[in-house]
């Protein structure tokens, strides 16, 4: 994991290759970064997921990144992950239907549960097409720094050459 400064990334003073993947960056894009809720935040839930959702909006630090570098691989991972997501929620809701329409028969409810599951399952899968899933970056605790979770050495080069 690297470390760069809150700063620098908001003003979009970064080399123009993708940290996730070492590519080319082939657009740089304004991103929204947000930072992970407190690793404590999770026992909040037990209290009820709106106290849980209210203390991390409270807590979340966010860095508007002025241009941060999108290779291939990542709009490849991404148009992959909302193709799959919504090809399983669309399934999903087919069955749901189904076992609507079939309600009054044996299989008609289990096929509504199985829609129910595989609809949430598409929604995760889906969910990780998130430009910022995808880039893995990730504000720090306090917002002073944009934690880069996954980082290949060309973009570290790239970083330590000026290439910016
Ligand atoms: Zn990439």
């Amino acid at each position: 994991m690297i470390e760069l400064p809150a700063g620098q990334v908001a003003a979009g003073h970064l080399p123009h290759v993708c940290p996730r993947h070492g590519e080319p960056a082939i657009e740089m894009k304004r991103m929204r970064l947000v930072s992970k809720p407190p690793p404590w935040a999770a026992v909040l839930i037990v209290l009820g997921g709106i106290v849980y959702a209210i203390v991390v909006m409270v807590l979340r630090k966010t860095v508007q990144a002025a241009a941060f570098p999108w290779c291939a691989q990542c709009k490849a991972a991404r148009s992959r992950n909302l193709g799959i997501g919504f090809g399983v929620l669309a399934l999903g809701l087919l069955l749901i239907v189904g076992g609507i329409a079939t309600i009054d028969g044996d299989a008609g409810p289990m096929l509504f549960l199985l829609g129910l599951v595989v609809l949430i399952v598409g929604i995760v899968v889906a969910s990780r097409s998130n430009f910022q899933v995808i880039s893995g970056a990730y504000v720090s605790q306090d917002g002073q720094r944009v934690e880069l979770t996954k980082v290949d050495p060309r973009f570290t080069h790239a970083l330590q050459y000026g290439r910016v």
